[in-house]
């Protein structure tokens, strides 16, 4: 499957189709220095761009270039890298207009990037029309914090007010990772405490316990935490105000000096690139020596917190551009952590080369309590995966078939001997409209059916005849009629009440046989093998086309080689659901609806 996925900044553009199968990137795209200097390469060959120089002009241009050279490949989903879900989204998630919403709303709080988030979304909703869109969250996984994780120490009315609180981000990277140690040790993350740390430009760490995010270093925006690349992380609040007088700085001042000229960048004076810094740290520079030694520091004192909240480490993992790369780094901030069980192969940590192909290395020493593994993290691969999970369950419901619905007007079905009293001995039903169930038929013939209390005439015989009498009324002609019928599967009249019959010719009463019909959908044994179902299941109905969300609950699967695809509902639900009388409405089933096997319901 090829999915687009598309991390669109303020500044920069990444757009990558990837081959989910053979997780490869067929066309990769990427534009900086947007939107006055836009420099833009696809598979690392600059294009040239001689139009507007606003945002939403060189999306629209670049992801006409992805289409243009797509050359047949179809674009089955497209995932978005969204950064703030806020408290909304917990899971990545098919974009709609009320999605659409609540991101532009989560603008409040990420001005920097859920803006520029949704321009993409809605360049790719244009340029790929009728494509699925799904957004996945960087949030998302962290909102399995716990409230006093989550919660920063400050007023509650003003946390109430501008929704304050830890929302921690990379999320997407710390699921993948996480996901990527169970397949790795073959086991259950369930079982296991892991300690991921996210160390690229920015810079992360995760205390992922049995599979749920419960710590995370970034808090309401990505400046929190660790020492990243140009963001100071941690910082004593009151140096913020104390800088803002003494340099006398605007809010914009003070937030570019956190979060552009801090970090690696700010302490070594140098560079916001490890790699410099451990080469220049290596030529004896102490700028960058302290840079390296406040940014393990820190590192070592996070991983260390978050033993403490676990009770322990079961798995650490080193990841992005430096967790991956840097033996360097990742020995430092292993060294001092021996009492929690973490003990680095030092021969297996510098032979480390992460690749696509071998995507993980365990690198701790054989007898260690703790596994350490070093981890290619591919945000752009995870969001692919997320999409695609969203997709296949979209086709998937899209593939099965929609159940037509029909009303069911009461009528009565009849035996041999109770139509020869009805209308004379061998009578023959005449057809006056064939039923949708092969073979069944409305015939011309009517009974009235005559209760202790009214009677109702006109009731339509159904034919062909069967080995019993049956009388289908809905709840309301129950009440009318004055008798006490039970709700049943057709056929099944065992000790249902009787009614009188009258018909052209003659009038009986037959002991038992009146029955209002359990809601039910007629299918053929293919059907139920599609739909996942058996005979006698009970499940609920989605109807898919009504302004207001409807749900059919508690209706009976009827399986038989005779049947056809449709469900039946009585009059009295045909007007609660405002489906008219003959009407045909369509339902869906979907997954979430079916309780399967309730047999005595
Ligand atoms: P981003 O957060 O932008 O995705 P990356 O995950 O690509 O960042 O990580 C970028 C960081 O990784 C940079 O600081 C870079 O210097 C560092 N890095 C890449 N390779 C190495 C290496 N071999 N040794 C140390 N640091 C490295």
């Amino acid at each position: 499957m090829y999915i687009l996925v598309i991390n669109c900044g303020s500044s920069s553009l990444k757009a990558d189709v990837i081959d989910t199968i053979n997780k490869k990137t067929v066309i990769e795209l990427d534009a900086e220095r947007l939107p006055l200097t836009p420099i833009i390469q696809i598979n690392n060959e600059s294009v040239a761009y001689n139009n507007k120089l606003e945002l939403d002009a060189i999306l629209l241009f670049c992801l006409e270039q992805i289409k243009q050279r797509l050359e047949g490949k179809i674009i089955e989903g497209i995932g978005h890298r969204v950064v703030h879900g806020g408290d909304y989204y917990s899971q990545p998630i098919l974009i709609d207009a009320v999605v659409e919403q609540a991101i532009e709303e989560l603008c409040a709080l990420a001005p920097l990037h859920n803006p520029a988030n949704l321009l993409g979304i809605r360049k790719a909703q244009e340029v790929f029309e009728g494509v699925h869109n799904i957004a996945v969250f960087d949030t998302a996984f962290h909102q399995t914090l716990p409230n006093r994780a989550k919660q920063y120490a400050i007023d509650k009315e003003l946390i109430k007010k501008y929704n304050i609180k830890r929302y921690g981000f990379h999320g997407t990277s710390h699921k993948y990772i996480a996901e990527r140690v169970g397949t790795y040790l073959k086991q259950d993350i369930k079982h296991l405490r892991i300690v991921s740390c996210h160390l690229g430009n920015g810079a992360s760490a995760c205390a992922i316990e049995f599979g749920r995010s419960i710590e995370t270093s970034m808090g309401m925006t990505p400046m929190e935490g660790l020492v990243m690349g140009t963001r100071s992380g941690d910082i004593d609040a009151g140096i913020v105000s104390f800088l803002q007088n003494k340099e006398n700085w605007s809010t914009q001042q003070t937030e570019d000096f956190l979060n552009k000229k801090s970090g690696l960048a700010g302490l070594s004076g140098l560079s916001n690139d490890m790699r410099d810094i451990l080469q220049k740290a290596s030529e004896g520079n102490e700028d960058a020596r302290t840079a390296i030694q406040v940014f393990t520091h820190r590192l070592t004192k996070y991983i260390g917190a978050y033993a403490a909240l676990m009770g322990g480490i079961d798995v650490l993992v080193f990841t992005g551009g430096i967790g991956e790369n840097s033996v360097e780094i990742r020995n430092r901030v292993c060294q001092r952590l021996d009492f929690l069980g973490i003990t680095l192969d030092d021969d297996k940590n510098k032979s480390t080369k992460l690749t696509n192909e071998k995507d993980v290395s365990n690198i701790s020493d054989e007898n260690a309590r703790v596994k350490i593994l070093a981890i290619k993290t591919d945000e752009q691969f995870a969001i692919a995966l997320e999409a695609q999970k969203i997709v296949l369950e979209k086709n998937k419901v899209n593939c099965i078939p929609k159940i037509p619905i029909a009303i069911s007007a009461r009528h009565v079905h009849l035996c041999r001997e109770t139509l020869d009293i009805l209308y004379g001995k061998d009578y023959e039903l005449t057809p006056y409209k064939p039923l949708s169930q092969p073979g069944q038929y409305a015939a011309n013939e009517t009974v009235t059916i005559i209760g202790p209390r009214n009677k109702i005439e006109n009731v339509r015989i159904l034919g062909p005849l069967r080995s019993k009498d049956q009388v289908e009324i809905s709840k309301t002609d129950e009440f009318f009629l004055g008798v006490d019928a039970p709700v049943r599967e057709s056929g099944n009249t065992a000790g249902s009440p009787g009614i009188i019959i009258e018909g052209k010719n003659g009038t009986t009463t037959i002991k038992e046989g009146v029955i209002v019909a359990w809601r039910h959908i007629h299918m053929h044994p293919t059907d139920a093998a599609i739909f996942g179902v058996q005979d006698q299941d009970v499940v609920s109905v989605d109807v898919d086309d009504k302004e207001r969300p409807l749900t059919f609950k508690n209706v009976l699967i009827r399986v038989s080689d005779k049947f056809k695809l449709e469900m039946h509902i009585d009059t009295d639900e045909g007007n609660a659901a405002e489906i008219k009388t003959g009407e045909e409405g369509y339902l869906m089933k979907t997954e979430k609806v079916v309780s399967l096997n309730m047999k005595n319901v």
